[in-house]
């Protein structure tokens, strides 16, 4: 809690600096944020590292079998991933993403960046520093991250359920002892096994609205005890019609 109030004063003393400097805070009433805060209003045409941070918060709503690429430039995809997540959360749908849209993002995240149901050690059971995958720590801890507001995406579509996480991110180490495929999406950081309720095909057929370019599920080999998403790798749950 004071960790907390220190991150909120000090972000606070950024705002009033940031004024000071004559930046225009278009964000205005946003709320500080131990994780991010955005300092201005986004529209298509802007970039930069405030687009980008953007972009892994909406994520999970590029549209129907679409990745939205992280590149920090505000183009229609992210333009429409923006009305899709306001869309979801009931605000106005203009594809702009103001103090509104923050503030509903804010109040979406937890201090460390992750989305509100989901955290860092649900998605690494494997070891504490992300290490020994087929990406740096850092990476592999990244790409969860944008998996995990994929997630966050796909379990309010589903309307708020508990989605369990029985695998995810694995070093070679933990990958070989679970039997894993010698490219698995795990080593990444970004594949995730799901458990639990809904249905492994109702996940299945849910995630390909939320940015999964991996879909494995029922009917492939070795995934009718779960259903497994990813970044990137293509889709197959025959029994799921997919
Ligand atoms: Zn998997």
């Amino acid at each position: 809690m004071i960790r907390r109030l220190g991150r909120f004063l000090a972000a606070l003393a950024l705002t009033a600096a940031s004024t000071v400097a004559g930046v225009t805070l278009t964000a205005g009433a946003a709320q500080a944020d131990g994780c991010y805060t955005w300092g201005r209003t986004l529209a298509q045409g802007a970039s930069g590292e405030d687009v980008r941070q953007l972009q892994i918060r909406v994520a999970g709503y590029p549209g129907y079998g679409a990745v939205l690429t992280l590149d920090g430039a505000f183009g229609p995809a992210t333009r429409s991933a923006v009305i899709r997540f306001q869309q979801a959360y009931g605000l106005p749908a203009d594809g702009i993403a103001g103090p509104q849209t923050f503030n509903r993002i804010y109040a979406l995240q937890d201090d460390d960046c992750t989305p509100a149901n989901f955290s860092y050690p649900e998605l690494n059971k494997c070891n504490s520093d992300w290490s020994g995958g087929a990406v740096s720590a850092s990476t592999a801890r990244f790409n969860a991250l944008v998996s995990m507001w994929k997630l966050q995406a796909m379990r309010h579509a589903l309307g708020d359920v508990a989605i369990s996480i029985s695998s995810s991110f694995r070093s070679y180490a933990c990958n070989s002892a679970v039997g894993g495929a010698s490219n698995s999406r795990h080593l990444y950081g970004d594949g995730v096994d799901l458990t639990g309720s809904p249905s492994f095909c109702r996940l299945a057929q849910q995630a390909r609205n939320h940015g999964f370019g991996q879909i494995l599920g029922p009917g492939y080999p070795d995934h009718n005890d779960h259903t497994h998403v990813a970044a990137v790798g293509g889709w197959s749950a025959p029994n799921c019609g997919i």
